[in-house]
C-alpha cells in the first residue's frame, strides 16, 4: 500500500442511436453498423492502494453487480496490471446511476473507468491506443465508453470512427425491472431471422446526416435498433412502455441497445422532463430518467 491518493473517474452510459445487426459470424459474435451516442447518465469508478484486488458498489440494483474478478472493472485493472508487470492491487468503488442489465453499457463503462483510473493511481501512463487495445479485449461497447462523444462502431462494435455532432439530444430513459441479458437476446435475434437472409450492417446517411446537423426531428425518424423485435420478443410488455412514451409527446421510442431499457428522443429538454413524468404516473417503467448527449468518455475528476 502507498499514501497516493485515490482516483475517480466519472464514464457515461450510451445509448445506440442505430443499431444494424449483420449475421452470426463463425467466432459468434455479429457484425455490427453501431452508432453509439454517450448521454449524460453516469457511474464513477474511484481507485484507492489496497494489499489486493477489491471490488465495492453502491447504487440501485447493484445486488446484480458481481463483486469478484469477474465484474468487468476487476478484470481491466488486472488486464492492465498484467502488461505492465504489476501486482493489481487496489480497491475499486463503482457508484452505479447507469441501470445494471439495462442495454447501456454500465458495465462497459465501469471497465473503461476503471482502466483510466488505475492508469493514474499506478501511473503506469499508457497510450491511448494501449487503453483502446485493453478496452477493445474486455468487450465490444467498452472501447466508447473510454472516448465517449458520438462514433460509429464497425467489426464487433469496437472499432471506432467518431462523428460529428452538431447539437444536444434530449432523451428520457424508462428503466424496467429486472433486466436482459445481451447473448440472449442476440441468440433471440438469430433464431427471428434464421431464414430471413440478413443482409450487411450499414450506418444510415440520414441518421449520421441528422446528427451532424444537430436535429432532433431528422434524427427522430432514422433511429434503429435491429436488436428491438428480439429484445420485444423477450419481454412483450415494452411494445407498451414504447407507445406511452411517444403518446406524451416524444418524437420516437426505440429499445435501448440490448433492453429492457427503452429510449425517448425528444425535442428539447422540458419536453423530456414531461414524458418522464407522463411514463412515471402511467406507470409501465420502474424509474424514468432525463439525460443529454453527446458528452465526453471517461474521465478523471
Ligand atoms: P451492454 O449495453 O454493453 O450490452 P448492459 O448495459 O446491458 O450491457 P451491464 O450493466 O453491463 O449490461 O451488465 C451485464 C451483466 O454484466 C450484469 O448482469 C452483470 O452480471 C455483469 N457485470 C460485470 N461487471 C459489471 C459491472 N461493473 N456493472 C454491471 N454489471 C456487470
Amino acid at each position: 500500500m502507498t499514501d497516493r491518493p485515490a482516483v475517480t473517474v466519472r464514464v457515461p452510459a450510451k445509448v445506440n442511436v442505430q443499431l444494424a445487426v449483420g449475421g452470426a459470424r463463425p467466432d459468434g459474435f455479429h457484425d455490427l453498423a453501431n452508432v453509439f451516442l454517450a448521454v449524460g447518465l453516469y457511474d464513477e469508478v474511484t481507485a484507492t492502494p489496497a494489499d489486493a484486488l477489491r471490488v465495492t458498489a453502491t447504487g440501485p440494483d447493484t445486488d446484480r453487480v458481481p463483486l469478484d474478478r469477474t465484474n468487468l472493472a476487476a478484470r481491466a485493472a488486472e488486464l492492465l496490471a498484467a502488461r505492465h508487470g504489476i501486482a493489481p492491487d487496489v480497491h475499486l468503488h463503482i457508484a452505479k446511476d447507469i441501470p445494471v442489465a439495462g442495454g447501456m453499457a454500465g458495465g462497459s463503462a465501469d471497465a473503461a473507468g476503471a482502466l483510466v483510473a488505475c492508469d493514474a493511481l499506478w501511473g503506469t501512463g499508457a497510450t491511448r491506443e494501449e487503453l483502446l487495445a485493453i478496452c477493445a479485449e474486455l468487450g465490444s461497447d467498452v472501447p466508447f465508453s473510454l472516448v465517449g462523444g458520438a462514433a460509429l462502431g464497425r467489426g464487433r462494435g469496437e472499432l471506432l470512427t467518431p462523428l460529428e455532432v452538431g447539437g444536444t439530444f434530449h432523451w428520457v430513459f424508462a428503466v424496467a425491472d429486472g433486466g436482459l441479458s445481451t447473448p440472449a437476446v442476440y441468440a433471440e435475434f438469430d433464431r427471428l431471422t434464421e431464414n430471413a437472409g440478413v443482409p450487411a450492417p450499414e450506418a444510415s446517411p440520414a441518421l449520421l446526416d441528422a446528427l451532424r446537423t444537430g436535429d432532433a426531428t431528422a434524427l427522430a425518424p432514422a433511429l434503429a435498433n435491429d436488436l428491438q423485435p428480439a429484445a420485444l420478443s423477450l419481454r412483450p410488455s415494452l411494445a407498451a412502455t414504447l407507445t406511452a412514451g411517444t403518446t406524451a409527446g416524444a418524437l420516437a421510442a426505440l429499445v435501448s441497445g440490448s433492453g429492457p431499457t427503452t429510449a425517448f428522443l425528444t425535442k428539447d429538454a422540458d419536453t423530456a422532463a414531461s414524458v418522464a413524468d407522463a411514463l412515471l404516473t402511467s406507470g409501465p417503467c420502474r424509474a424514468a430518467r432525463v439525460a443529454a448527449g453527446p458528452v465526453p468518455g471517461a474521465t478523471v475528476v
